[in-house]
């Protein structure tokens, strides 16, 4: 996809498992994500949207495939130490109080990014992270605070605001509002989309929670076994899944103007040390016919850029 800021192409990341085999985790995941815009990215726990948000922010090695931010290819291995590249983007986890050093105070924590980038100390420093906080809807007292003193939304913001500091183009949110109550995951998920608009901010939303990528997402992409088998708009998506793994899963999410009937998928997702041949959803497809077994789909194009994985679309 041309004028793209992050595009993967046939992205593999792969653990070994012992004994010669290996996990695949991401198994050959080509998406692009526009500037400015939310792809959401959805799939059962174990799918590997979690790795390939990892991979892309060099926390996970690809073995295979391309990663491209912006104009440049990027390989890990040698951009390690590349800071520059580095604060273009950001991370913010699933887990506020697992991300949050409890001995540091909130001033202390936010500091760190600009310390490790060296940029700004002393009055100005202070000025920044009281600017922070308050963009996040804190005030400039939460900075002497330590995290054991925040609820758990008030810890995400942090979160966020860390993630901001450096003025990044790119966020990755890997089910950063799972750990939060419902009305809290609201403001959070408002929050997000005001930081977006203000700051012209692009995420890869990375979530197992449907209703919440369909709030905040521009696109959709499904995950299953390490690939992607379904990618459209987020509305076209919702109300006219294409892949039998999209219709499963989005058969659950209450749309308003439609009834349509649960489909409830039998078994959980194969071993990825060892996939199924030829379609990888086959061993749960209540569509699935012969050559599912045997070869792996194509996919193929619905118009308006919704992508499917099916052979039935061929
Ligand atoms: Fe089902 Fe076959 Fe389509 Fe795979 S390719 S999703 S098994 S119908």
């Amino acid at each position: 996809m041309s004028g793209a800021l992050l595009e993967l192409e046939d992205l593999r990341v792969h653990f070994p498992a012992g004994r010669g085999a290996s996990v695949k985790a991401v198994d050959g995941v080509s998406i692009a994500v526009r500037p400015r815009e939310t792809l959401g990215l959805v799939g059962e726990s174990g799918c590997g949207k979690s790795t390939l948000g990892r991979a892309v922010v060099g926390l996970e090695r690809p073995v295979s495939g391309t990663i491209r931010f912006g104009e440049r290819v990027i390989d890990w291995r040698r951009e390690r130490k590349n800071l520059a590249l580095k604060r273009r983007m950001q991370f913010v986890f699933q887990d506020p109080s697992a991300s949050l050093n409890p001995r540091k105070t909130i001033a202390r924590i936010l500091a760190l990014p600009f310390i490790t980038h060296r940029v700004l100390s002393g009055i100005r420093l202070r000025r920044r992270l009281i600017e922070l906080v308050e963009i996040v809807g804190l005030n400039e007292h939460y900075l002497d605070r330590y995290p054991h003193e925040l609820s758990g939304g008030q810890k995400q913001r942090i979160g966020i605001a860390r993630s901001l500091a450096l003025n990044p183009e790119l966020i990755i949110c890997d089910e950063s509002v799972s750990a939060l109550d419902v009305s809290i995951q609201a403001q959070i998920l408002n929050l997000l989309r005001d930081l977006q608009e203000n700051f012209h901010l692009t995420y890869l939303f990375i979530s197992h929670d449907l209703s919440v990528v369909h709030y905040l997402s521009d696109r959709i992409a499904v995950m299953y076994l390490g690939r992607i088998v379904e990618i459209a708009e987020s509305d076209e998506l919702c109300r006219r899944p294409a892949h039998p793994y999209t219709r499963a899963l989005f058969s659950a999410l209450p749309l308003v103007d439609e009834q349509r009937e649960r489909i409830v998928l039998s078994g959980d997702p194969p071993n990825p040390v060892n996939p199924p041949s030829g379609c990888p959803f086959h061993t749960r497809c209540p569509q699935a016919f012969e050559r599912c077994r045997n070869e792996p789909p194509k996919t193929f194009h619905r118009g308006g850029g919704h992508l499917v994985a099916c052979h039935l679309y061929e």
